[in-house]
C-alpha cells in the first residue's frame, strides 16, 4: 500500500452552521502540517476549505490548491499557498486533485463536496483507482448519506461490499489511521451484475 504523503480534502466552500465544522477543518489542516503530509484541495479562501488551508499553512505545512480560472474570484483563490494551480475546467480540477493525492478525506460540505466524494467512490467501484476514502462524520453529518447507501444495497442496486469503498470516522483525529488501514477495495467491475 502507498504510504500516505498527500491527502486531498473535499469540504464546503461555506462554513456550515455548527462550530464543530470549522473546528474540524482547522484541526484537519493542523494535523496534516504536524505529520508533514501535503494538503491538496480546491484552492479557495472561503468556507471550510479556507479554514483548513490556513491552519495547515500556519502549522508550516505544504498546501497545493487547484482552482479553475472562472472560480478564482468567486471562491477567492488563496493568495499564500505553497502552490496554486489554475486549470481550465472543473473536470481538470478534479482530475489534478485526484492525481496529486494518495487518499481522500471528506469533511462536511454541500453539493460540490457530494459530487467530488461520490465521483471518487464510484471511480474506486469501477476499479479506476484504489486510493482510500475517509468520510469524517462530524456531528453525524454524513449519516443521511450512509443511510442512503445502505438503501441502495438493500434495494438491490449495489453489492454489500460497496461499503468497503470508503471508511467513516467520527473525528478528525481518526482520519490518518483510517487512511493507513483502509482495506483494498476488491471490487471488480461487473457492469449490470449486482
Ligand atoms: P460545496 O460543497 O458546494 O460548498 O463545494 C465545495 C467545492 O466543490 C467548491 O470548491 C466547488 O467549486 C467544488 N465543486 C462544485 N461542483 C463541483 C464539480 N462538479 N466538480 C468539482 N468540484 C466541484
Amino acid at each position: 500500500m502507498t504510504p500516505i504523503r498527500s491527502v486531498c480534502l473535499y469540504c464546503g466552500s461555506s462554513m456550515g452552521r455548527r462550530p464543530v465544522f470549522q473546528q474540524g477543518a482547522a484541526r484537519f489542516g493542523s494535523l496534516l502540517a504536524e505529520r508533514g503530509i501535503r494538503l491538496v484541495y480546491g484552492g479557495g479562501h472561503i468556507g471550510l476549505m479556507g479554514v483548513a488551508a490556513d491552519a495547515a499553512l500556519a502549522g508550516g505545512g505544504t498546501v497545493i490548491g487547484i482552482i479553475p480560472k472562472f472560480l478564482t474570484e468567486l471562491e477567492a483563490a488563496h493568495p499564500r499557498l505553497s502552490e496554486l494551480v489554475i486549470v481550465g475546467s472543473m473536470h481538470e480540477r478534479k482530475q489534478r486533485m485526484f492525481e496529486l493525492a494518495d487518499g481522500f478525506a471528506i469533511l462536511p460540505g454541500g453539493l460540490g463536496t457530494l459530487d467530488e466524494l461520490i465521483e471518487m467512490i464510484t471511480w474506486r467501484q469501477l476499479g479506476l483507482h484504489d486510493k482510500p476514502i475517509v468520510l469524517i462524520d462530524l456531528d453525524g453529518y454524513w449519516r443521511g448519506l450512509t443511510d442512503l447507501i445502505d438503501k441502495v444495497v438493500a434495494d438491490g442496486f449495489a453489492k454489500p461490499r460497496i461499503r468497503d469503498l470508503f471508511t467513516v470516522v467520527p473525528t478528525v483525529d481518526d482520519v490518518l489511521p483510517a487512511l493507513a488501514a483502509a482495506p483494498a477495495a476488491r471490487i471488480a467491475p461487473a457492469p449490470g451484475r449486482v
